[in-house]
């Protein structure tokens, strides 16, 4: 009796692997132990144990989403401080965060000084896109023009295109602080004009509109970027001090003994210690 279950145990198992359930295979048995233990009938236990197939495959899949994007450093809304971003308005993140914007095709600018949280912002809506199952691509504008010069010259630039075309969000952060050769800038044009309409973007900048002949070269480029950038788009302005200073301010002006009696004197206020 136990040979013919350890028989049926190897088999299924093999059976299991040929049609690629894993988490079936290592769960069946302490599931079926659990299901005995409770009670459960048999169409109920392959329930819970393809359910558990299912939760596993999303989970992998997801993980494979966030590791293609390449974000540099992951962030959430969670630990984004909206107090300190008045001009960021929290509702409309939120909103942005359930991903309608990439059904509808439509791109989001974050647009502010440095230091004010715009590629924050832009990489947690954009792994909330990855976890909702988008495929997502973060890219500092400088590394994709380059990118793009080097697979041109090795006549691969269709073939990357190619890929750049089935994702369903773009990430491209830091437009502005390099300006871009007249090659760079086209090949850059070429990417936002391909995915108007196809896939969205969300672009960070410091610069103001204004000033992105600065980055783009020509203003006859300049215009039609902008024409198919800001055809249904939000708009987020960061406006205020950087996140960094002040966070940097607040550690030189916070005391040294912090607790201590002395320390709480409000004539040290600004971090002056006379000690
Ligand atoms: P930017 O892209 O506008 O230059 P970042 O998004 O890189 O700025 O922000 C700089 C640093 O400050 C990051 O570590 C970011 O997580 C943090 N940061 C910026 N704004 C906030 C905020 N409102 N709440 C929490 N952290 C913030
Ligand atoms: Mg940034």
């Amino acid at each position: 009796m136990k040979q013919i279950e350890t028989k049926s145990m190897v088999l299924l198992h093999h059976h299991l692997k040929a049609l690629r359930l894993p988490t079936m295979g290592s769960q069946c048995e302490p599931v079926a132990a659990r299901a005995a233990a409770d009670n459960v009938d048999h169409l109920a236990y392959l329930l819970q144990l393809s359910e558990l197939e299912l939760l596993e495959r999303e989970r992998k899949a997801a993980e494979r989403r966030l590791k293609a994007a390449k974000f540099p450093v992951i962030k959430t809304l969670d630990t984004f401080d909206f107090t300190a971003r008045p001009s960021v308005n929290k509702v409309l993140i939120s909103q942005l965060a359930r991903c309608e914007f990439i059904d509808r095709r439509e791109n989001i600018l974050f647009v502010g000084n440095p230091g004010t949280g715009k590629s924050h912002l832009a990489i947690a809506l954009a792994a909330a896109a990855c976890s909702k199952g988008y495929r997502v691509r973060f890219s500092r504008v400088t590394e994709l023009v380059t990118q793009l010069i080097e697979v041109r010259d090795e006549h691969a630039l269709l073939a990357f295109k190619a890929r750049l075309a089935k994702l369903d969000l773009l990430v491209l952060d830091e437009f502005g602080y390099v300006p871009a050769s007249k090659l760079g800038a086209e090949l850059l044009f070429d990417v936002i004009s391909s995915a108007y309409e196809r896939t969205s973007l969300i672009l960070t900048t410091n610069l103001p509109f204004e000033s992105w002949t600065e980055v783009l070269g020509s203003e006859r480029l300049t215009g039609a970027t902008l024409d198919r950038l800001t055809h249904r788009c939000q708009i987020i302005e960061t406006k205020g001090e950087s996140y960094r200073l002040r966070d940097a301010k607040a550690r030189i002006t916070k005391p040294k003994n912090s607790g201590s009696q002395e320390t709480e004197d409000p004539a040290l206020e600004g971090g002056t210690r006379t000690d």
